[in-house]
């Protein structure tokens, strides 16, 4: 089934709902999106070739053409390759030569002047409307026919280690993750309105699927992205707003409505995820939102659908053993199943520590052009996802780092996820972030880096004092490094490779004499 029948199917019984805004102005109802989409579907068939299978790349902002493209694309049965927009053109030209595309469609048209696009690959304006051709776009009265396992979203990983790789998520994935959701994260109300307040070219634009077929509407900020002021505004204009947000967002927004004295009206739900959220933000979260928050614990391997926990218990404070249930990622989704293994891919029984591994119909075809990596990757029919995990006796899952995060000192596992936990509950710590640094006595030792609340002074011997009060004293940082912000990639993910390759520099400054 080609995902793009949904927005067919909604442009024709519900031609006069509202679909697309700018803010909150209303620039096309469903008849008029599906219709744009047939045009823009007809140019790409009628003046370039597009035929399935073929790669279009998406290297643009945040706009509603983005949805039209995005549809567009496959509707003609191609293949969409969304590059994030914050990305420096020669990683996108990496990209689109990696992913073979024909065309890529940017703000303007011209972000490649100055750099050389692969050969093969023509730029074009993705707002422009006047590109059209004399094909009556209704010849293409219905999206071109594709099988489930028919390549739909080629997902480039954000790279925070190495080169990209291309995941091949088919038609059948998308369709098993939207179909997923409003049964694990939030059903979906036709009167919703999904705001995309993070990059639409990851998980936040993944999120449109299940809105369109449930004729919801799709809101695009005026600013383009993520401002908790400008959300909040419309917000309260537009009435159940439900948005993806990382966890770095979430702790702003509520920072902001704090300012404000804002208590999340016209905010139905936040599905925060993608990377740890501290149990002393959520707390935060919680107090300030209410009964909004749902999380959910994905990989773009899997996109957005490993795992979820409820609203309900997220707000549920009192319930006994509440603090170890919020600080888990959750339950499997519907669709797929979890098992956590030991280095030689064997299941461990609940309660051990070991590998995520994930099985369903979300998990992706494989890695573009990559075999050796989709073999690492695919074992068995199962996903290894590279996160360590536990499971409980009653299926929720917590999760304790990334394999190649995990701190060996002095033999023993150091889990940054824990020590990080720790010291974000410490009143006067904004952000935290705790990596491992070559130790020749211990092999590896911990380094944490804190941002202080407000610029608070906060010195090492202080937040040792607060760290062996609660944990024991092998997992105690060995050095603290306080800095004003930490580094983070455009959706909002601490880079833990560049304070690594900081104390690197560091280090080999002070070995010098
Ligand atoms: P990406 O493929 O770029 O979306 O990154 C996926 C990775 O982000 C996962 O493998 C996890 O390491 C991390 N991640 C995703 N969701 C969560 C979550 N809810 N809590 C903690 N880490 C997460």
């Amino acid at each position: 089934m080609n995902i793009a029948n949904w927005l067919n199917d909604a442009g024709r019984r519900w031609p006069e709902r509202p679909a697309l805004f700018e803010g909150q102005r209303q620039v096309a109802d469903y008849g008029t999106f599906a219709a744009r989409v047939r045009e823009r579907a007809a140019y790409l068939l009628d003046e370039h070739g597009i035929a399935p299978g073929a790669r279009v790349a998406l290297f643009m902002r945040n706009r509603c053409e983005y949805l039209e493209l995005l549809y567009a694309v496959w509707w003609v049965g191609a293949v969409v390759v969304p590059i994030n927009c914050k990305l420096h053109p020669v990683e996108a030209g990496w990209i689109v030569d990696d992913a073979q595309a024909r065309l890529i469609f940017t703000d303007g048209g011209q972000v490649f002047l100055p750099v050389a696009l692969p050969q093969g690959c023509r730029e074009l304006d993705g707002g422009d409307r006047t590109l059209r051709s004399s094909l009556d776009s209704t010849t293409l009265a219905n999206p071109c026919p594709r099988h489930c396992d028919d390549l739909a979203w080629l997902f480039y990983t954000s790279g925070t280690t190495g080169r990209p790789k291309g995941v091949m998520l088919s038609h059948g994935n998308l369709t098993a993750m939207s179909l997923c959701y409003p049964l694990d994260v939030d059903p979906v109300s036709p009167d919703d309105a999904v705001v995309y307040a993070a990059p639409m070219s990851h998980g936040a634009g993944l999120y449109n699927f299940i809105h369109v077929r449930r004729g919801a509407r799709h809101v695009v900020p005026e600013s383009g992205g993520f401002k908790a002021d400008e959300l909040f505004e419309l917000a309260r204009g537009l009435g159940n707003v439900t948005l993806f947000a990382a966890p770095t967002m979430v702790k702003r927004m509520v920072e902001q409505a704090r300012r404000q004295g804002y208590g999340g009206e016209g905010i139905k739900t936040i599905v925060y995820g993608g990377a740890p959220m501290y149990l002393a933000d959520l707390q935060d979260a919680v107090e300030t939102f209410g009964a909004r928050l749902v999380q959910i614990y994905g990989q773009g391997e899997s996109p957005m659908t490993i795992s979820a926990l409820s609203r309900e218990l997220i707000a549920d404070r009192n319930r006994p053993g509440w603090a170890s249930l919020a600080a888990s990622v959750g339950r499997a989704h519907s669709c797929v199943e979890i098992r956590i293994l030991d280095p030689e891919h064997r299941p461990l029984p609940p309660g051990q520590p070991g590998e995520i591994a994930v099985r369903g119909a979300t998990v992706m075809q494989g890695y573009w052009r990559n075999e050796a990596a989709t073999r690492q990757t695919l074992v068995d029919g199962w996903l290894l996802t590279g996160d360590i995990g536990v499971l409980d006796h009653a299926g929720y899952l917590t999760l304790t780092d990334r394999s190649k995060d995990v701190i060996i000192s002095g033999g023993s596992n150091v889990y940054p996820r824990e020590v990080e936990e720790v010291l974000a509950q410490h009143p006067d710590v904004f952000e935290v972030c705790v990596v491992g640094e070559p130790d020749v006595q211990w092999g590896e030792s911990v380094v944490a880096f804190v941002v202080p609340r407000d610029a608070v002074a906060l010195d090492a011997s202080l937040l040792n004092a607060w760290f062996i009060e609660r944990m024991a004293s092998f997992k105690k940082p060995k050095k603290y490094v306080f800095r004003t912000e930490l580094p983070k990639n455009s959706y909002g993910k601490i880079l833990k490779t560049d304070l690594r390759l900081w104390l690197e520099e560091e280090a080999n400054v002070t070995a010098v004499p």
